[in-house]
């Protein structure tokens, strides 16, 4: 198996560290909000790569943070704490907005099959962990403090920057005015915050009342969970330049090399060729796709379609193409459950063979779903393909056994004349002539058809 790592531009054979369990981090959620498709998508690929690490053989002991305290607006060492800012505006405590999109988050991932990883742990459950952490990089002189906090000092890791390869110097002229004078390089991030008396969440420390940066509770909850060095960290590509960075630094200063081995990034996702932001209103959440008729592992799906190191752009007829597509794959999979066919072992064994080839070549999935599509297409039909495509779905989890949907018993297909009323009421209301829609709603329904609108368009049953 290889997988691209971006600490070294390369794909790398993977060969755990120690024995034949992998130990993983992953960077989870900051829980304010609900978690968007963009987030999702870069837990999709997480679970992909625990799939595909499980399909071949080896044992997990996969670690997930739960980012309850430390997340600034900015992502750096300014700005409100986004869980305090939430708070506020909810006027709900820190907490119980924590618990409320914890829950929700593993609602999602659960809808998604997304595995849970073996290990799930809270920011605010590891303040000592961290506090431990931070003495220890200042007594080993990685750390400094100033007026209102403690400070990584970049400058004594000549290499700090090598994830992002970021030059320092150009960040540095290009650099907005530094507002914090004592830091000793712009670049010197927080890894303790001394806390105003307003500050809601804080907790003792050497350095007096405060709370905990962010990059810090990823080291030192990894560190707790899986040791000095472990063997994969994932997130998406917006953490390289900053939170991966300190994080690999935090590392650096405290055992002289980076906590991970291979550092592992899921691209973003765009939403019609744009950026996803709340202001655009385009944030879509596996609710919203669910209320427009869209079941959740239809977006699974279609993640699946683009590699997790492309840019995958959302669109609702990429969503509609691929609960389609899913339709149709299970569909053509089902034709094959209990048919007498027989798969020949050559051809068995080259099926299996592409479809390793693709997952171990740094998790090729859309290049395994062709392989899949091809398989399932074959023409004379054997239970053989059916059992493969359920040992597949161990690394798609798609449900592709899943029984296609059969009509549902009031549906009713309209004749030529009742199918033109219908579709000029259809027009009717995108040209916002209600009262025409109204109008032939209620002529249809003296003929004994009711009209229901879904996602999908009008559907018509017998009242
Ligand atoms: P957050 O909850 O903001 O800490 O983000 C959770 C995860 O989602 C992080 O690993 C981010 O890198 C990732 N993420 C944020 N926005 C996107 C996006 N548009 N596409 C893919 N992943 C994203
Ligand atoms: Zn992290």
């Amino acid at each position: 198996m290889r997988v691209y790592n971006t600490l070294s531009r390369e794909k790398e054979e993977f060969r755990p560290l120690e024995g034949n369990t992998v130990r993983m981090y992953s960077c989870g959620p900051t829980v304010y909000g609900y978690a968007h498709i963009g987030n999702l998508r870069t837990y999709v690929f997480m679970d992909e790569l625990r799939r595909v690490l499980k399909y071949n053989g080896f044992g997990l002991r996969h670690a997930m943070n739960i980012t309850d305290v430390g997340h600034l607006v900015s992502d750096g060492d300014d700005g409100e704490d986004k869980m305090a800012k939430t708070a506020r505006e909810q006027k709900k405590t820190p907490w119980e907005i924590a618990e409320f999109y914890t829950a929700q988050f593993m609602t999602d991932i659960d809808r998604l099959n997304i595995g849970r990883p073996e290990i799930i742990c809270k920011a605010t459950d590891h303040i000592k962990e961290m506090i431990d952490y931070v003495v220890a990089l200042v007594e080993r002189g990685y750390a400094y403090e100033t007026s209102d906090g403690i400070y990584f000092d970049i400058g004594k890791l000549p290499d700090y920057g090598k994830l992002s390869r970021a030059n320092l110097e150009e960040q540095q002229a290009g650099a907005r005015v530094e507002v914090n004078t004592e830091k000793r390089h712009p670049a010197d991030f927080a890894l303790w915050k001394k806390a105003p008396k307003e500050h809601i969440m804080q907790w003792e420390s050497p350095w007096g009342m405060g709370y905990p940066g962010w990059h810090i509770e990823c080291s030192a909850m990894g560190l707790k969970y899986l040791g000095e060095e472990f063997d994969i960290h994932t997130g998406g590509v917006d953490a390289i330049p900053i939170h991966h960075e300190n994080e690999i630094a935090q590392a650096e200063g405290l055992f002289g090399h980076p906590a991970a081995r291979i550092w592992m990034h899921g691209e973003f996702m765009l939403v019609d060729g744009g950026k996803m932001s709340k202001s655009l209103g385009n944030t879509y959440t596996i609710d919203q796709l669910m209320e427009r008729g869209y079941d959740p592992l239809d977006f699974r799906y279609f993640c699946l379609g683009a590699h997790y190191r492309n840019k995958l752009n959302f669109t609702f007829e990429g969503m509609d193409s691929a609960k389609s597509g899913l339709k149709n794959l299970r569909a053509a999979v089902h034709a094959h459950k209990g048919a007498p066919g027989v798969l020949p072992e050559e051809e068995k064994a080259s099926v299996v063979a592409a479809f390793d080839e693709a997952i171990n070549d740094d998790l090729n999935i859309p290049k395994a779903l062709g392989v899949v599509w091809g398989a399932a297409r074959r023409a004379e039909k054997s239970n053989d393909v059916y059992e493969l495509m359920r040992k597949f779905d161990e690394v798609l989890a798609v449900d592709i056994t899943r029984e296609p949907e059969k009509p549902a018993e009031d549906e009713y297909v309209p004749d030529a004349e009742t199918q033109a009323l219908i579709d000029a009421r259809t027009a009717a209301k995108k040209a916002k002539n209600w009262a025409e829609a109204d109008r032939i709603r209620d002529e249809l329904a003296a003929k004994g058809i009711k009209l229901i609108d879904t996602p999908q368009g009008v559907k018509a049953v017998k009242a």
